[in-house]
């Protein structure tokens, strides 16, 4: 499969795209066209285990890698899930249907992809004759950064740096990221939000100066941030999973449709569902929940993207977005494949924070997604009935997801035309890796320790505690390094001179 830029850049292999992680003009990378699933490869899937059916519809994508080695790289990759699946689909006693995407070593779904990224990065590097060291950069807002601290510590010819923004994650996340050992990692904070953090990242990115002064010291940057396709595909096989789970537990027939909500932020996670549907996967709406931060609820009412308002902070803040990077996939698709449009509407984002669709794209968009959000309270009501009715602890992101598809069937079934379809729910983090805002959501009690929020969760949900949480208690801080968002790059080039 060949790989295209949103903003009209030229078309390059798939090894060449999760190299690069972003196109020359600042382009997204999408595949050409969409790989179909037939219903006779779909049912076969439904035969397979988990890293079975991700090697089958990574290969759609990923043609120029060898099949086997790509298996047995996703084996070795949900190896480091506790538990036999990765992604176990949960029955709750509401009649919907939990995807815990949380089993992984930093107990986010970030890790489906994350444990999957180093290899297709240094297979696409092996492909492609590169020999320069690689440097992978992640702005965070908590969840990315200690995934892909994690995918890629130790790895040989990889140096992986993080930036977070200082007042933007929870105290676990930071604990997390700080305590990661590793000789070739690094994790700054930026005096600023998540958005400050992604821009930053994205100027280096899009700096001709700034690649070649890195590369004269014989380094090549890249992304783990979700802008890189080699995050996005990955992620598609958890929805054709969800479904074979469904079908094989008799839940529904071959060929209904299922909706799915999806806690949003950047929104990722969201399109691979798209990308799942296009690849002919019965789905049915897509419910793209927002916490606070409800620009996208705004944009999917109104058809205007308008991110210039304030950023809040949330206790979902890997949700804390105004930015969301891959909506530009979607509106790349959404106006026909149009880049010169794409472009045009992303330099009117960048100039002035908003662009606009059209009313026949904000209709077709409407028949895809369905966008709400749950403000705090709304999200703090729903983890606590949740627990009280069916004794299960979520966490606060899925606590949103949850909040916008509870309302959603409320309304569907007040109106008798309505057609409903299952419901599954995308879980994308642990309780115990918010565990302050969880405990307070469950009991009205508010801990200062992390560690004292774990064990209360424990003590009151009797839910087993993460391996990796654990066992971060009594490491010793890594970094302490804080700068301003002018100041990233300057970071990078002494992290990259250190050892030379
Ligand atoms: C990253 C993240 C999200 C948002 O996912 P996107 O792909 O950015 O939309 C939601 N929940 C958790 C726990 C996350 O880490």
């Amino acid at each position: 499969m060949k790989f295209i830029g949103t903003r009209g850049e030229q078309a390059v292999s798939a090894a060449e795209a999760v190299v690069r992680g972003i196109a020359e003009q600042g382009g997204l990378y999408v595949p050409e066209s969409f790989p179909a699933v037939s219903a006779e490869e779909l049912s076969a899937l439904c035969g397979m285990d988990y890293p079975e059916r991700a090697a089958f519809l990574l290969g759609k994508y990923f043609g120029e890698y060898d099949g086997e080695e790509m298996l047995a790289a996703l084996r070795e990759a949900y190896a480091q899930f506790e538990g036999d699946d990765p992604a176990p689909l949960v029955r709750m006693d509401n009649g919907m249907y939990l995807l815990e995407l949380f089993h992984g070593p930093t107990c986010a779904f970030k890790d489906m992809a994350l444990t999957v990224l180093p290899y297709l990065l240094r297979k696409g590097c092996d492909l492609l004759g590169i020999r320069e060291e690689l440097l992978v950069l992640a702005a965070t807002s908590g969840d990315t950064g200690k995934a892909a601290l994690e995918g890629f510590k130790d790895r040989e010819g990889v140096k992986v740096m993080v930036f977070y923004p200082e007042e933007g994650v929870s105290k676990m996340q930071k604990l997390q990221m700080g305590t990661t050992e590793g000789s070739n990692v690094n994790v700054v904070a930026v005096r600023g939000n998540f958005d400050d953090c992604q821009t930053g990242v994205k100027k280096i990115f899009a700096s001709a100066e700034a690649r070649d002064k890195l590369l004269e010291r014989g380094v090549r940057l890249t992304s783990a941030n979700s802008i890189n396709i080699g995050r996005l595909i990955p992620q598609i096989a958890y929805y054709f999973s969800a479904y074979c789970d469904l079908l094989t537990s008799d839940q529904i027939h071959a060929g209904e449709l299922v909706d799915f909500a999806v806690p949003t932020g950047n929104f990722g996670n969201i399109l691979a569902a798209y990308y799942a549907k296009r690849m002919g996967l019965p789905v049915g709406r897509l419910l793209c929940a927002s916490n606070r931060n409800n620009v996208l609820t705004d944009f999917f009412g109104s058809g205007s993207y308008d991110g210039k308002r304030p950023l809040f902070r949330t206790m979902s803040p890997s949700m804390d977005i105004l930015v969301s990077s891959n909506l530009e996939r979607l509106l790349f698709e959404i106006s026909g494949r149009n880049a010169a449009l794409t472009a045009e509407r992303m330099r009117s984002l960048s100039a002035s924070g908003r662009y606009s669709v059209t009313s026949e794209e904000l209709n077709a968009l409407r028949g895809l997604f369905y966008a709400d959000f749950a403000s705090e309270d709304d999200t703090v009501e729903c983890i606590y009935e949740f627990f009280e009715e069916y004794g299960y602890p979520m966490d606060t992101h899925t606590g949103v997801a949850m909040c916008v598809a509870e309302r959603f069937e409320e309304k569907l079934s007040k109106d008798p035309k309505a057609e409903k379809h299952p419901m599954v729910v995308v879980s994308t983090a642990s309780p115990y890796k918010f565990p302050q805002d969880v405990l307070y959501a469950l009991t009205g009690n508010d801990v200062k320790d992390s560690f004292k929020g774990v064990k209360r969760i424990h003590l009151l949900t009797a839910m087993k505690v993460p391996e990796s949480l654990k066992a971060i208690r009594y490491k010793p801080i890594l970094f302490k390094t804080t700068v301003p968002p002018d100041k990233m790059f300057a970071e990078v080039m002494k992290f990259v001179g250190q050892g030379n």
